[in-house]
């Protein structure tokens, strides 16, 4: 026998073709419905242009920038401090398209009807590609409503910010065609409490909103650190007040702002998190004096919505990869998609995807609506429910779905492990799982019409009974106020299956909305693939599996 004959050990079959390329739009039915649902559709052209990108080159850089994770440099090779983060050009080209595309800046820019709903669907695109790249490009979409509160420094900031260029080059603000910002808040005797920060901020001369403050302190958690500029707290006389911190002071120079080290994080590695001081750094107040709290609230509102997003995209990626995979692989000689145990774990994880981005794109179209009151209420109340639903049902959903592929599912070359490792972020930062429900009980009972905003949503149940008596069985829980903070987790969680269900089966697909129904409000289990009979399950992993659409 040839000696190359004996080389060869075996055919390689069974294996998945690779979904290298798909343009993530295209294969997402549920997206393409619920964006133009919520009025995303003129924007249906830059979306699917996106999805292109993010199914092929970005894909490919999301590996890219995860396997090269940044590197800190504290000082240069003659001992200045410089303070700089070094990342893969894979980042860079990650920012770059989502900034080029308006990510962080479409629905200030071009306010319309939709716009919100059509950017998180971008973002929603680009996070299935690479989700640590979304930390600044969360922080500076969402720093843009606190920056208004201080016209004169918007002025001079806002132009840069919602540029469409990304310039990542460590120069002072006027030399650069493009901006992005940071949130620094988290000190190390607290996170949830920043009542506790302990940072100092003293006037240069006047004091009060727009006036320069040096700033002594430091901050534990300061994600995105070469950012141009971060919105901080730091206590005055008068209390707790926010600044925006630029890298550099107004004569070009750089400004009092020391990263100590990287954070060596579970994941989100792509992105740096750092440690910094600020000695004497320069900081110009944002909004009044003591009331720093409710200004940068105005950010952390929009980052939580984000989150949303993120976790909705992570799990939609998930599902597609699961599902994908599962209608080649075969076992036992039938193709897993056919055999009946999986097509209910399947269906299963599709809809909790589609709960989440319908939830997600409903709360963009709440956004898209400001002058509306009522929709404030909705998007002040979802904002908590969302983030607390959808981060929290993630990283078991993604588990899930690298199960469905096997051990190819645990490994590097697929983006499973990623995904996983991604997830549990979310619901940490931006307020953990408590701090949200616990922000959902003082929405409901200190916010006026915050609760008539939420049965006035739900109305009866939309002529469908099982909803109808879960509202009814909502409605007497917060009746019911003993012991209501120990619960604020089960009321959070009712309130957010209520809100699903309810939007898909307006939505008018019987199909997704009864399955939905049947298992969160009726007789499913506590694990994935536990869907009750009489569902549609083979459909439903139709609805979701790349390649049948
Ligand atoms: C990767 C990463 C990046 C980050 N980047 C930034 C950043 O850029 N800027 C920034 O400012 N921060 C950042 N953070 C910090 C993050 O926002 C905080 O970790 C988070 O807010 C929690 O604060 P903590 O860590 O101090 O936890 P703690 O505040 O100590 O909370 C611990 C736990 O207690 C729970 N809890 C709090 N209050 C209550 C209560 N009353 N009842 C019941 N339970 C309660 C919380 O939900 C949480 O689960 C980042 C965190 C991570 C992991």
């Amino acid at each position: 026998m040839k000696a190359h004959l004996l080389a060869e050990t075996h055919e390689v079959f069974n294996q998945v073709p690779p979904l290298d390329g798909a343009n993530l739009y295209r294969v997402d039915l549920p997206l393409q419905e619920w964006t133009r649902r919520y009025q995303g559709g003129w924007a249906e052209a830059r979306i699917d242009a996106y999805g292109a990108l993010a199914g092929g080159e970005l894909m490919a850089a999301g590996f890219l920038a995860n396997e090269n994770k940044p590197v800190f440099h504290s000082h240069d090779r003659y001992g200045h401090r410089i303070d700089l983060i070094e990342f893969h050009p894979a980042y860079h080209q990650l920012m770059s398209a989502a900034i080029e595309h308006g990510i962080p800046s479409m629905p200030w820019t071009e306010p319309r009807a939709g716009a919100q709903v059509a950017r998180a669907a971008m973002s929603y695109l680009h996070s299935q590609a690479e989700a640590g790249s979304g930390c600044p490009l969360t922080m500076t979409f969402a720093s843009v409503p606190a920056l208004k509160l201080q016209p004169d420094v918007a002025e001079q900031w806002l132009p840069k910010i919602l540029s469409t260029q990304y310039d990542p080059r460590n120069l002072p603000l006027e030399q650069k065609s493009g901006a992005t910002i940071g949130m620094a808040m988290t000190e190390k005797q607290g996170g949830t409490d920043v009542r506790a920060n302990t940072t100092r901020a003293y006037p240069v001369g006047a004091a009060g909103p727009g006036q320069a403050y040096e700033l002594v302190g430091h901050k534990w958690f300061c994600s995105a650190p070469m950012c141009d500029a971060f919105l901080t707290l730091a206590n005055t006389d008068k209390g707790l007040s926010c600044f925006l911190l630029p890298r550099h002071r107004p004569d070009g120079s750089r400004n009092e702002l020391y990263i100590q080290r990287l954070k060596n994080k579970l994941g989100n590695w792509s992105n740096a998190s750092s440690e910094v001081e600020y000695r004497g750094a320069l900081a110009w107040m944002i909004g009044e004096e003591g009331r720093g709290v409710p200004t940068i609230i105005e950010m952390v509102a929009l980052t939580r919505f984000d989150c949303m997003i993120g976790s909705s995209a992570l799990m939609r990626q998930a599902l597609t990869q699961a599902a994908h995979h599962c209608a080649y692989r075969q076992v036992g000689g039938r193709v897993l998609n056919q055999q009946p145990l999986m097509q209910n774990v399947l269906a299963d994880l599709a809809l909790e995807s589609e709960a989440a981005l319908a939830l997600t794109l409903r709360m963009g179209k709440a956004l898209d609506n400001p002058t509306d009151e009522r929709e404030n209420k909705f998007a002040r109340l979802v904002t908590a429910v969302g983030k607390y639903w959808i981060c929290k049902r993630a990283p078991a959903m993604i588990n899930e779905a690298a199960e469905c592929m096997g051990g190819a599912g645990y490994v590097e070359d697929s983006i499973l492990p990623r995904l996983y490792r991604e997830a549990p972020v979310n619901s940490t930062w931006e307020g953990s799982g408590n701090v949200q429900c616990l922000d959902v009980l003082r929405a409901l009972s200190k916010e006026p019409g915050v609760l008539d905003a939420l049965f006035g949503e739900l109305g009866d149940g939309h002529g469908d009974a099982r909803l109808k008596a879960h509202i009814q069985r909502l409605q007497a829980a917060f009746r019911d106020t003993g012991d209501i903070q120990y619960r604020a987790r089960q009321l959070t969680e009712d309130v957010a299956l209520a809100l699903q269900a309810k939007l898909l089966l307006e939505a008018g697909n019987a199909m997704v909305s009864d399955a939905f129904i049947a298992s969160r409000l009726g007789e499913g289990g506590r694990v994935y693939g536990t869907l009750p009979r009489g569902v549609a399950a083979e459909a439903l992993v139709a609805r979701s599996t790349p390649h049948l659409l």
